[in-house]
């Protein structure tokens, strides 16, 4: 299994390339083709296994065929919420690096620090947004962030979320952004309240386990 099996355009496979990957993990070679179908997704998965390529190089790929499609102004299409600033950053790093030749902008809004850069940020406009939840909230709060017309939301490492007690954050998220919508799941462990968790924002998911 390569890479040139899966169906990328090109301006992911030249990212690849610069990369030095040739061939996915076997969460990316599952998850990949899933994604790209616009199925909803439950990810079993640790950091270390590569699930972040696994999902950000399909998000990349779908919005980079919608936009061709219909050329329209930035808004917000994706939304990733991971529960640490660390992974938040390590994940906008990574539509660094696959999405460099796509065109498409993205941006980390974390808190702990200043809001202002991030505002500034989100006032020129992005595709994809990369959050933790409380620092997210607050955004939305202050209309600096629109959730409305996300196409595709991922929540990642869903079980350290409910750990790190943002569950009800979690919750407020799922409430604003629009039924309609593709959604990626990914946790560690599978305890009995990330099912729930998973099951009450997923339609018909399939399920990656690695
Ligand atoms: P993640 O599990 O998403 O945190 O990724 C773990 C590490 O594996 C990151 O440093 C990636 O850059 C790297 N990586 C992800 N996918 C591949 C691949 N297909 N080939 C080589 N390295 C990869």
């Amino acid at each position: 299994m390569s890479f040139k099996n899966l169906n990328l355009i090109e301006p992911i496979q030249r990212a690849l390339v610069t990369e030095g990957y040739t061939i996915p993990t076997p969460i990316q070679e599952q998850a990949i083709p899933i994604v790209l179908q616009g199925q909803d997704l439950i990810g079993c998965a640790q950091t270390g296994t590569g699930k972040t390529a696994a999902f950000a190089i399909p998000i990349l790929q779908i919005l980079h065929e919608k936009r061709k499609l219909r050329n329209e102004p930035s808004r917000i299409k994706a939304l990733i919420v991971t529960p640490t600033r660390e992974l938040a950053i390590q994940i906008g790093e990574s539509f660094s690096s696959y999405g460099r030749h796509t065109g498409l902008t993205h941006t980390v809004v974390f808190g702990g620090v200043s809001q202002y850069q991030q505002t500034l940020a989100l006032k020129r406009g992005v595709d994809i947004l990369i959050a933790t939840p409380g620092r997210l909230l607050d955004l939305v709060n202050q209309k600096f962030i629109n959730l409305r017309q996300i196409d595709i939301f991922v929540l990642d490492e869903a079980d350290r979320m409910l750990d790190m007690g943002f569950i009800h954050d979690v919750k407020r998220i799922i409430a604003i952004i629009p039924k309609e919508r593709q959604t990626l799941f990914f946790s560690a462990t599978m305890p009995p309240a990330i099912t729930k968790l998973a099951s009450s924002i997923l339609t018909d998911p399939a399920r990656v386990e690695v």
